[in-house]
């Protein structure tokens, strides 16, 4: 946790404004206190970096510390989070572990939509994964860890034709699309200039007619070379490349 994210909820009445060093919060919930008490290992008076879902960022001062709860004072709130990175990422599901894991690393790269996609190799039963459930906790543990506070927008498409050929048109009009595909023979391109949508397989990739429908649809599948990766170690390589 590089920052505390506060809620809403967690401030006290008066809420905040930036400049304004007088304001006060308090959390209560388990995954935070423990973090506080067990890593951070943090007493009275001790400053944290903190950030306000959808706001600014800052420092405040530990004022009590109990077991069950974590007041803060002198909220000073007066940097904005850093900027998202202008890239849609289209995602066909994959397994609920990687699905985990990429959600959050997306977050932390700031990744500014994420697309959830169905495909033929994708499993059905991906989409009944808890993961669904835990999302926003995931989202937290990605602002949390790249001190961001606002989450990008997450979208679910189940069903991949209507998404390919009625959405995906308008989506990528003045950007750069690109379906990363190990069989494509362009090669992917290096620091773009423009937005961009990045279409990425998951496990078992994309089929030909997957592929022939992305490519109708705007994107150009583009290739890292020969060696075949884990979605996890592409996706990553992918933004490095395309953001750098
Ligand atoms: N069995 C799948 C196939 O043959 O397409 C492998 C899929 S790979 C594990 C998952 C996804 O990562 C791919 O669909 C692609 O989007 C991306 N990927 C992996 N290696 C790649 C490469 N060398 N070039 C471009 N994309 C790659």
């Amino acid at each position: 946790m590089n920052l505390l994210l506060l809620e809403q909820d967690d401030l006290l009445p008066d809420g905040y404004d930036s400049h304004i060093e007088s304001h006060q919060a308090k959390i209560t919930d388990t995954r935070r206190l423990k973090h506080i008490h067990q890593t951070l290992n943090l007493t009275v008076g001790d400053s944290i970096k903190v950030g306000v879902r959808d706001g600014l960022k800052g420092t405040a001062q530990v004022a009590e510390i109990t077991p069950e709860s974590v007041s803060f004072s002198h909220l000073v709130l007066d940097t904005p989070p850093p900027a998202k990175i202008p890239l849609t990422l289209v995602l066909a599901l994959p397994r609920p572990l990687v699905l985990r894991r990429l959600i959050m690393d997306a977050v932390t790269m700031g990744v500014e939509r994420l697309v959830l996609l169905n495909s033929r190799c994708v499993e059905k039963s991906y989409w009944q994964s808890q993961v669904f459930d835990e999302l926003q906790q995931i989202v937290v543990l990605g602002l949390e860890q790249a001190g961001d506070t606002v989450a990008p927008l997450i979208e679910l498409r189940p069903r991949f034709r209507p998404f390919v050929e009625d959405e995906l048109p308008a989506l990528v009009q003045g950007k750069t699309a690109i379906v990363a595909h190990p069989y494509a023979t362009a090669v992917a391109p290096i620091g773009l200039t423009t937005p961009c949508v990045l279409v990425v397989g998951a496990e078992g990739g994309f089929i030909p007619f997957e592929i022939d429908l992305l490519e109708k649809s705007g994107c150009m599948p583009v290739s890292l070379g020969q060696r075949i990766l884990r979605t996890e170690t592409a996706v990553p390589l992918l933004i490095g490349r395309l953001m750098g």
